[in-house]
């Protein structure tokens, strides 16, 4: 594609950020970022960062400004609530798999780029989409036309609801608590998945006996913890489960609460001189890990396509077509984990723990290698 193209990226998450850098380093450098939030910024937990993310990072010589921020998983295990070990896994890649903060990565990303292409209090409202440009409306600004627009504004995303109209996302019956716990005892490293009765912890390593958590619960969509409170709810569910288990959360700052869904893959990214990206096109639950690792590897993707392709439509064609079917994937197999994960049933809790019990770990480490050990620098 020639570089004259004027390009306008919908939100400046880590999505659409990874993006403008995949841009930068194919030379597509006339683009604009325009997020709703009055400052760049990220709220949030940690977030695991796979190797098959890290690629994309790795290619954009970004490794060691993440470095100083990332803790590594050295050893991952599943476990009962009482903390007997059904699994155990040590991830055994070129790259490392890494935890760290969002804002830490979304504060990288922001640092990489040029200020002045970081546009804030843009919040898309409507998109008009023409044969060869589209545009765009944002709450109390002037509209503004572009002939390439990136829709990277999250699972409910304006720009999806232009092209594809499928509504609200799906919520899938758990809600999720999240975060950032001081544990100076708990060994380095040390990452656990634990599998309770409609509930589940999991524990990931950022830094200096600093660990990012989450913990899901089965009930209706945004439970209000009050009267009870987040902090007092948590340790009445989770209280009797292995250590570290009970000191998470008295440990923790911040506590945040979210709805987990996702939405059924569904094909057609792209309409005119508009495509989607990241949970704009492909939201997840997060019980892979995934969600942030498919928008990354897809902007990898989107720029590539765009600077082999002269024309839109054949570069976003062949973008889905590398992309769709992998994070479809991804999609699917992450709502499978969640289902087993929050099994209610005892006779069907007896069994799940028996079967991850007898699956060698090596088989379970063998299945999760198409998500993790993927290059996508290979494929475009
Ligand atoms: C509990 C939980 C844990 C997770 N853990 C992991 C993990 O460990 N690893 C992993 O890889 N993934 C994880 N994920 C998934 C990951 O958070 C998402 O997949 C990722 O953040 C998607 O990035 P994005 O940039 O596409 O969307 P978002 O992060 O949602 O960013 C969208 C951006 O667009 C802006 N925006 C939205 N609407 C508009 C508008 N109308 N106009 C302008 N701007 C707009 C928003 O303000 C935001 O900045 C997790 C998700 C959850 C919920």
């Amino acid at each position: 594609m020639p570089p004259k193209h004027s390009i306008a990226i919908i939100g400046g998450g880590i999505g659409g950020l990874t993006t403008a850098l995949c841009l930068e380093q194919v030379g597509l450098t006339n683009y604009r970022v325009y997020e709703r939030a009055p400052e760049f910024r990220e709220v949030g937990a940690a977030l695991s960062i796979w190797p098959n993310a890290l690629r994309v990072y790795q290619a954009l010589g970004l490794l060691d400004a993440l470095r100083p921020h990332w803790g590594v998983i050295h050893r991952g295990y599943i476990k009962s609530a009482s903390g007997n070990v059904l699994s155990q896994a040590r991830p055994d890649y070129e790259l490392p798999t890494v935890c760290m903060h969002r804002a830490h990565l979304h504060g990288m990303l922001v640092e990489q780029l040029p200020a002045e292409k970081l546009i804030t209090d843009h919040e898309l409202t409507d998109i008009e989409i023409g044969d060869e440009e589209a545009t765009l409306h944002f709450r109390d600004r002037e509209p503004i036309e572009s002939d390439l627009v990136i829709g990277a504004d999250g699972i409910n995303s304006v720009v999806r609801q232009a092209i594809i109209g499928d509504g609200a996302p799906i919520y899938r019956g758990y809600n999720c608590w999240r975060g950032i716990a001081t544990l100076p005892a708990a060994p380095t490293g040390y990452s656990s998945e634990t599998w309770g009765q409609g509930a589940r912890v999991g524990i990931v390593p950022i830094k200096d006996g600093q660990f990012g958590w989450w913990a899901t619960c089965n009930e209706p969509a945004n439970t209000n913890d009050e009267p009870e409170g987040a902090l007092a709810k948590l340790k009445r569910i989770f209280g009797t489960w292995h250590d570290p288990i009970p000191d998470l959360f008295d440990n923790s700052g911040d506590i945040l609460k979210n709805p987990l869904g996702d939405r059924v893959p569904t094909r057609g990214w792209s309409q005119g001189p508009v495509v989607l990206m990241g949970d704009a096109a492909h939201p997840t639950t997060p019980n892979l890990g995934q969600g942030a690792c498919m928008a990354i590897e897809g902007a990898y993707v989107l720029a590539q396509c765009l600077r082999k392709y002269d024309h839109l439509p054949d570069a976003f064609a062949r973008y889905e077509d590398l992309h769709y079917p992998r994070s479809a994937q991804v999609t699917k197999q992450s709502l499978r984990m969640g289902k087993m994960g929050q099994i209610e049933n005892p006779v069907g809790i007896a069994m799940r723990n028996t079967f991850i019990g007898l699956t060698p770990d090596k088989v379970s480490m063998r299945m999760l290698d198409r998500y993790f050990g993927y290059d996508v620098t290979e494929q475009v």
